[in-house]
């Protein structure tokens, strides 16, 4: 268990809260990424987990795309209902010196550019919202596409801290916070002030020792009690990825027949890298043959 989810007592609004230090770490050591190309993917993949978990069923999917103009170019974050989530930074190498303020450049890296949130909810269309990015810090971006593409006004808190060699995650986390229909003006009043004047969220995670009923009393606990989260569920955001040697035959036969046949006549073989996990998934030439026999067999 690494989220919170829970309603305030006045049911004004919901909080989706994590601790991602984990997943944040596996993303940053699978990729060999720089540390802030690790938390422009870290925030992201935070984001699209508490999204996930907040799917109406286990079996949705979403898929969460940040394209920039920026040296990160792309990043790419999936997340289920079940809370599992695999993604990826097309440039892992992506590096700026730090801000003035001494935080990492996050919406350097990241530059100009959308966000896009495609969302697979077994309909036979799948919901596509997207916004131009509003400084590719990743979290104001996300708080924008609630409120603009989903109608949901809120605010989100992102955040990935590291060790002093850089070379690990150290803390990870953050926070959705959704207004409800029946919100109280007043404890959105409350609400506002106690997230405008809330630290940064990885020292509150670092605070609390990445305790999660502590870090959500650090940061809601000196509202008026009425107003105060009360929590009704707790769930799990973990890396996974489900890639596997049929997908793998799928994409190789999807490619079609000629193009299968030239793989065969110059390499003898081929060699698929998951784009997510990296995990590498070579075929020789006689399993390349069998495929090219279902390609056909697909074409006629
Ligand atoms: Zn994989």
């Amino acid at each position: 268990m690494n989220t919170l989810i829970a309603v305030d007592n006045s049911g004004s609004y919901r909080v989706t809260l994590t601790v991602t230090t984990s997943l944040c770490e596996e993303a940053m050591q699978i990729h060999g990424c720089t540390t802030t190309a690790a938390a422009a993917l870290g925030r992201t993949l935070t984001c699209a987990g508490m999204m996930g978990i907040g799917l109406k069923s286990m079996s949705d999917r979403l898929t969460v795309q940040i394209k920039g103009s920026g040296p990160a170019k792309q990043v790419l974050a999936c997340a289920d209902g079940l809370g599992r989530v695999k993604g990826y930074i097309a440039n892992p190498a992506a590096e700026l010196p730090p801000r003035a303020d001494g935080h990492l450049n996050v919406g350097g890296i990241v530059g100009e550019g959308s966000l896009t949130v495609i969302k697979d909810l077994g309909l036979r269309e799948p919901y596509v919202g997207t916004i131009p990015l509003v400084n590719g810090e990743i979290a104001r971006d996300f708080t924008q596409y609630f409120a603009v593409s989903e109608q949901q006004p809120g605010s989100v808190a992102l955040g990935v801290r590291f060790t002093k060699d850089r070379a690990h995650v150290a803390w990870a986390g953050g926070f959705i916070v959704q207004v409800l229909p029946d919100a109280k003006d007043e404890a959105l009043d409350a609400l506002e002030e106690t997230i405008t004047l809330m630290d940064d969220i990885t020292l509150l995670i670092q605070d609390a020792e990445g305790d999660l009923y502590k870090l959500m009393d650090l940061i809601f606990g000196k509202l008026p009690e009425e107003f105060r989260p009360r929590v009704l569920e707790e769930r799990t955001i973990s890396w996974m990825c489900d890639c596997s040697r049929e997908r793998m035959e799928k994409a190789l036969v999807s490619i079609g027949k000629k193009d299968l046949a030239e793989i065969i006549e110059e390499d003898h073989g081929a060699e698929l890298t998951c784009q997510f996990c990296l995990k590498k998934y070579r075929f020789n030439e006689q399993e390349l043959r069998t495929l090219l026999e279902e390609a056909s067999h697909g074409q006629n």
